[in-house]
């Protein structure tokens, strides 16, 4: 448990109001030592929908919280820093989307789930970064697709399913701009380490990592697996949880300037200043919510 002075107020407030602190895996690690659940955004998500809890305090980027709102709506979602967001998912407008859709009928959009609620509310089906192949594969062949709003992301399901789509000129700036070669100069750097990397950096960086996993999925995969070395080629903040769940296993991080900006913003001040004064909450337009549910539905009915 952490020691910070805010840490046991913390702990005290959330059981005095029944609420559940929900963090991702990128945010700050003293915020991770205090939550409820840590996951991915859809696991978080999921979660949230289980938990069925009067009050979420939900520590990640905007459109996390808006997603947990949208799973949960009879709960209470709290933000504490709402100007924590996603550059990823600010460059799709959901005008955007709607001006593609009329001038290419019948063409099916694939949404990412790092999209606000609008843009959600906008297309076909989510994916996540583990099931994106998945979901592209139960598309009918003869459709033609458009993926948004992550290229890399994009171009890997299409490189793995040898299938077209037009891809959004979108990307996660923190992993976009990661190379084969780094790779190469850490493999150089620690022989034998096992490279993980996130499919939403470039398709060279995934064909020269070991494996392109989710961090959930990297999460699972480091539990079962018999290697004692690895490089990890994703946000650092993953690092805390790699090394709490597999204390006696070696990390490295691929660079440790993979940092993203936002998921840091939230501290454990904020949080708690989020307990005490209720801040701040989710609100969501009724029918955004209603039609972005359903391209998330979508996307969990397949199976
Ligand atoms: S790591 Fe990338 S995709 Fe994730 S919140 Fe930050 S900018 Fe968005």
């Amino acid at each position: 448990m952490t020691e910070h002075p805010a840490a046991e107020e913390i702990i005290r407030l959330k059981k005095e109001s029944g609420a559940f602190i929900f963090a991702h895996n990128y945010t700050l690690p003293e915020v991770q030592e205090i939550a409820d659940f840590t996951g991915d955004s859809l696991e978080l998500s999921i979660k949230a929908a289980e938990v069925k809890a009067a009050k979420i305090v939900f520590c990640g980027v905007s459109f996390m919280a808006e997603t947990a709102k949208i799973l949960s709506p009879a709960s209470k979602v709290l933000h504490p820093v709402p100007s924590a967001g996603c550059a990823m998912a600010d460059m799709v407008t959901a005008e955007k989307v709607a001006q593609y859709r009329k001038s290419h009928p019948g063409t099916v959009i694939v949404a990412y789930v790092n999209t606000t609620a609008a843009v959600k509310a906008e297309v076909d089906i989510c994916c996540t970064s583990a099931n994106a192949e998945k979901i592209v594969r139960s598309i009918p062949a003869e459709k033609s697709i458009l993926f948004l709003p992550d290229c890399n992301l994009g171009r890997n399901v299409m490189n793995a399913l040898g299938r077209k789509m037009e891809l959004w000129p979108g990307y996660c700036p923190v992993h976009h701009h990661v190379t084969p070669e780094m790779i190469r100069e850490a493999r150089a750097l620690h022989p034998g380490g096992i490279v993980l990397v996130h499919p939403e950096c470039p398709e060279g960086v995934v064909r020269e990592a070991d494996h392109a996993l989710s961090t959930g999925a990297m999460l699972r995969y480091l539990l079962a697996s018999k290697e004692k070395e690895f490089i990890v080629g994703t946000e650092k903040g993953i690092l805390h949880r790699m090394k709490k769940e597999n204390p006696e296993k070696i990390f490295h991080p691929l660079l440790p300037e993979l940092v993203c900006p936002d998921m840091k913003k939230i501290t454990l001040e904020d949080v708690l200043r989020s307990l005490k004064e209720d801040l701040y909450e989710v609100v969501l337009p009724e029918e955004t919510m209603f039609r972005a549910r359903k391209a998330i539905e979508n996307m969990l009915a397949i199976k």
